[in-house]
């Protein structure tokens, strides 16, 4: 208990693990919400006593699942573990703190989810700034940035981090409205980790930056030091890193993190997508049940390996600005598409490459089993084959792209270390080594003298025990008698009792049993002597050798990183190689311009759920100098969104140099992205659904630029018709006049089709039905043609989707007496029609101040009464 009442006082934020024995358990508190957590029998030591602690307890071996449930949960749980052998101990078994498990820094392979990194993120803010930094522990990817406050929660948005660190003071001041905001994040102070020793109990110390008592306990100053990049970080940025870099390293008191280098970014090096567009254009997961299956990316991850997976997730997130790079990119996917034999093979060989990122993470941290370091040794043996295999499809006109030569492509596969590294696994390794190092057969026969004799030993003496077995039956004229083996006795001989009567003299007695009696003889007890000390040494040198080949591996870990960073790139672009051939997507022209032309473009998602060539593509021209704003119109289910969406996720796939859904596609970059799509409410986030509308709205109008594409679908559609209609109106034409931005903008308001009138670069296109008379109904072509459209068809829509028939006819009933300009419900509302407040709404507004300027003759004006004039509009306005 005082050993564990230590441990709780120094992490009070966490639930401890205890080992005792076979069993974690949990006590006091801990043991209430953890047996409440993981629905376990929540039981008391000494129990029947007042004071009986309460607790609870998970076996060893099924620790893991139980510890990802509680970090899923946001719980940090810290793992205390028995660092004394038991049987040897003297007194109290010696126990220490062996790792702390928290939401984002998990390094367990059944936790991690392969294709997805596992963030955990440190804010530090300022007055209109803040500094972002995240780390992946288990490949040390470590990233930071500073940008300013109202840009947080988009950027926390799409790099997702599962736990994200602040102080206090910051969680409950600036932070506040954040976190109110972004999801599916543990927050926490990163005083939670700092152990409190004597002097640093005390809370306030987690309120400042500076070298606090917290920050000096996690050693957060200088906790960069040596991980390349770190110098040039501005200073909330690197703060950032700092911390969130201690904090993880807190929690791995006996391993060294795998950081090689921070990567300083500016967010808007990236296309920015703020969380709207992240969610509505489904770019990682969809917006109803937040699954993959049905993403953008789920569409175009054909993928073969985890890191792969991973740096295609990130460029999905981060969409290119930087043209050459996008061509770059490009270069690859087109090469692969080129050679579509060679191309298959290399992902084949791929698909048979371990997750070297991980691996070398792991080795560094010490925590690689026999198993994972086999693996690495396969990896490494097939990286030669794999770089000739990329460079035979080179030739003189199309050598291997830029990206995928060069240092940080194929030459990265064949720094000498790397073929050092294979060659020492190939000599120290087991073919097939075990899961874990107790489980023995790790090094390989041949590698080391020792283990050659103790092996030799310990087999031999099994089979010389078969031996000594055959020759007392022979001796003693007992056919069954039998050597046997188990751990209180050792070894002995087992003799039933019919045969009992010609037991050998020199046989001593051990035990009785109900079928006979067991005996040992001086020969056994010498012979086992042996064996057990063989294995015993066994087991040491093979730990022992074994930790020197992890050694080894964490020398060079930062260059099998790097092997892995390159064979990423090489698979994410295999995959959207292997996507663009599959799926008829062409190479789109890239440029600095501002146009924006797709002809036959399709939605890669629709288009992939509908049975092969039932999609209808569809054209689409954006260019803020001559046809800016598109405005949409049609009947609901006609096919609106998916236009608008399948426009803008084409977009991005050109911009993460994606071959596109298109028959051809000019894309001139795009700054940012928008969209603000249907109508949802949030309602958990305090926001309605109008709300929400409005929010999303002013954003854009706010952040949009002449390079920036926007896509607007049913703006003031929460509110009553004459307010929607003014504020679609208003929104529509102030991004025409004041802003630029390409847009595209659906709306059931036919009445904003009069925009084209009066705004030089307003087009109008609609999605095109066709009345069937015959059926009475609407048949959906899903071709979007010139022109607005001239009627909605939201009855008919009403009727397919199945409403009632009185209802449907009562409805057609309504509409053509409002048509006709009369009253649905004369008898609640006898006021006649008021058409002319619609009319005014539309039609410019005459005001007293522009009344007043068009009476100005300014040709007979004094300069005296221009003052005076001047005063007077003042006035006016
Ligand atoms: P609402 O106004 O009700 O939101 P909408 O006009 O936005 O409707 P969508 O949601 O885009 O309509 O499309 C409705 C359905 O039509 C889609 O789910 C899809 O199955 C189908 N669809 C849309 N566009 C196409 C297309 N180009 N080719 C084939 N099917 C399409």
């Amino acid at each position: 208990m005082r050993q564990y009442l230590d441990v709780k006082e120094r992490y009070a934020d966490a639930l401890i693990f205890f080992r005792l024995g076979d069993f974690y358990e949990m006590f006091f508190e801990d043991a209430v919400v953890g047996a409440r957590a993981l629905d376990l029998t929540l039981t008391t030591r000494d129990k029947g006593k007042d004071d009986a602690v309460p607790m609870c307890g998970v076996p060893h071996h099924a620790s893991r699942g139980y510890i990802a449930r509680l970090t899923e949960l946001g719980h940090k749980v810290v793992v205390v573990e028995q660092v004394e052998d038991p049987r040897l101990a003297k007194g109290l078994v010696k126990r220490e703190v062996a790792r702390i498990v928290t939401p984002g820094v998990v390094l367990d392979d059944d936790v991690l989810e392969p294709k997805r990194p596992r963030y955990v993120a440190c804010v530090v803010t300022a007055k209109d700034a803040c500094g972002l930094a995240y780390l992946d522990a288990s490949t040390g990817e470590l990233a930071a940035t500073e940008l300013p406050a109202g840009a947080l929660a988009d950027e926390l948005a799409r790099v997702a981090p599962r736990e994200l660190l602040a102080t206090a003071k910051e969680l409950a001041g600036p932070l506040a409205p954040v976190r109110a905001r972004v999801r599916g994040v543990a927050w926490t102070t990163y005083a939670a980790l700092a152990p409190r020793a004597s002097g640093l109990g005390q809370r306030s110390n987690e309120d400042g930056h500076a070298a606090s008592g917290v920050a000096t306990a996690l050693a957060v100053d200088g906790a960069l030091t040596g991980i390349a990049g770190s110098e040039a970080a501005p200073a909330l940025a690197k703060r950032a890193a700092e911390v969130v870099v201690a904090y993880a390293r807190a929690t791995q008191p006996a391993g060294t993190l795998p950081i090689a280098a921070l990567r300083v970014y500016a967010a808007d090096d990236a296309v920015v997508l703020d969380e709207a567009a992240i969610a509505n254009l489904e770019l990682v997961e969809t917006l109803i049940g937040k699954r993959k299956v049905g993403s953008l990316l789920d569409v175009i991850d054909a993928t073969v390996t985890a890191p792969g997976g991973r740096l295609l997730r990130r460029w999905l997130t981060f969409p290119l600005r930087d043209v050459p790079q996008i061509r770059r990119r490009q270069d690859v996917v087109a090469w692969l598409v080129e050679r579509p034999a060679l191309a298959d093979r290399i992902r084949r060989e791929l698909g048979e490459i371990a997750d070297l990122e991980r691996l070398a993470g792991k080795a560094t941290l010490g925590i690689a089993t026999p198993r994972d370091l086999g693996r690495l040794r396969n990896a490494l043996a097939r990286l030669p084959e794999l770089v000739g295999l990329v460079r035979s499809g080179a030739d003189k006109l199309q050598p291997v792209p830029e990206l995928l030569d060069g240092d940080r492509g194929l030459g990265a596969c064949t720094r000498p270390e790397l073929a050092t590294l294979a060659a020492r696994l190939a000599r120290a390794l087991a073919d097939e080594p075990p899961a874990m190092l107790k489980d023995g057969a790790v090094i390989r026969t041949g590698y080391d003298a020792t283990v050659d004799d103790c092996r030799r030993l310990a087999d031999g003496g099994k089979d010389e025990i078969l031996g000594i077995e055959e020759r007392e039956q022979k001796g003693s004229g007992i056919a069954n008698l039998k050597v046997r083996y188990n751990r209180v006795f050792g070894y002995y001989i087992e003799i039933t009792k019919t045969h009992l009567a010609k037991v050998p003299a020199h046989y001593v007695r051990k035990q009785t049993i109900a079928t006979g009696e067991r005996y040992v003889t001086p020969e056994l007890a010498e012979l086992e002597r042996k064996v057990l000390a063989a294995e015993d040494t066994l087991g040491a040198r093979e730990a022992e050798l074994f930790r020197a080949e992890v050694a080894a591996v964490a020398v060079v870990a930062a260059s099998v990183s790097a092997a892995g960073a390159a064979l990423a790139v090489l698979d994410a672009c295999g995959s959207l190689a292997d996507v663009a051939a599959r799926r008829g997507y062409t190479r789109p022209l890239v440029d600095d311009g501002f146009a924006l032309a797709i002809t036959d473009g399709r939605h890669p998602v629709v288009e992939s759920i509908l049975p092969p060539g039932t999609f209808v593509p569809n054209d689409c021209r954006l260019d803020p100098d001559a046809e800016q704003v598109v405005l949409v119109t049609g009947p609901n289910m006609a096919g609106k969104s998916t236009y608008m969406r399948a426009v803008a996720q084409i977009a991005l796939l050109a911009q993460i140099g994606s071959f596109v859904p298109a028959a051809s596609a000019t894309i001139g970059v795009c700054d940012r992205v928008f969209t603000r799509v249907g109508a949802a409410d949030d309602l958990s986030r305090g926001d309605s659904t109008f709300m929400v509308e409005m929010r999303e709205t002013a954003s854009i109008l706010a952040k949009a630029t002449r390079r920036s594409l926007v896509v607007l679908d049913e703006v003031g559609r929460g509110t009553s018709t004459f307010d929607g209609v003014a504020i679609a109106w208003a929104v529509a034409e102030h991004i025409h006049d004041a802003i630029g931005a390409r847009t595209l903008f659906a709306t059931h308001y036919h009445e904003l089709v009069a925009l084209a009138d009066s705004r030089p670069r307003v087009r109008n296109v609609h999605v095109a039905v066709r009345e069937d008379d015959r059926k009475k109904e609407i048949v959906f072509l899903r071709r979007v043609v010139p022109g607005g459209a001239s009627r909605s068809y939201g009855i008919d829509v009403a009727r397919l989707a199945g409403l009632p028939k009185q209802v449907i006819a009562r409805a057609r009933g309504i509409l053509g007496v409002l048509e006709s300009g009369g009253s649905a419900a004369p008898r609640v509302d006898t006021r006649p029609p008021d058409d002319s407040r619609q009319l005014s709404l539309l039609a410019p507004v005459a005001s007293p101040l522009a009344t007043k300027l068009a009476s100005i003759d300014v040709d007979n004006t004094t300069p005296l009464e221009a003052l005076r004039l001047l005063a007077e509009l003042k006035s006016l306005a």
